[in-house]
């Protein structure tokens, strides 16, 4: 019997992942090659920094705290009213 996975991913245009995408959550595995469920070519993903689905991977994020003095925050707010 036929499983219930509709998508062949060896028989379409998808090219296997590359080392990068290893860990990531949306690797599927068909006939021993590896394949990315949102992208045909992960290489190409990769090509322009780290890719924006990796579930593995994360680019830095530079938090700016912003101080906030909370009184005149409240002022500002009721100002508002
Ligand atoms: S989502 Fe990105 S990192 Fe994950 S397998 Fe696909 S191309 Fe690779």
């Amino acid at each position: 019997m036929q499983a219930s996975e509709a998508i062949r991913y060896s028989e379409g245009p998808f090219q296997p992942v590359i080392d990068k995408c290893e860990g990531c959550e949306r690797v599927v595995e068909e006939n021993d090659t590896k394949y990315c469920r949102v992208y045909i070519k992960p290489e190409a993903k990769w090509r322009l920094g780290i890719c924006n689905f990796a579930t593995h991977a994360k680019p830095e994020i530079k938090v700016v705290k912003v101080r906030i003095n909370p009184l005149k925050a409240s002022k500002r707010a009721s100002r508002r009213r």
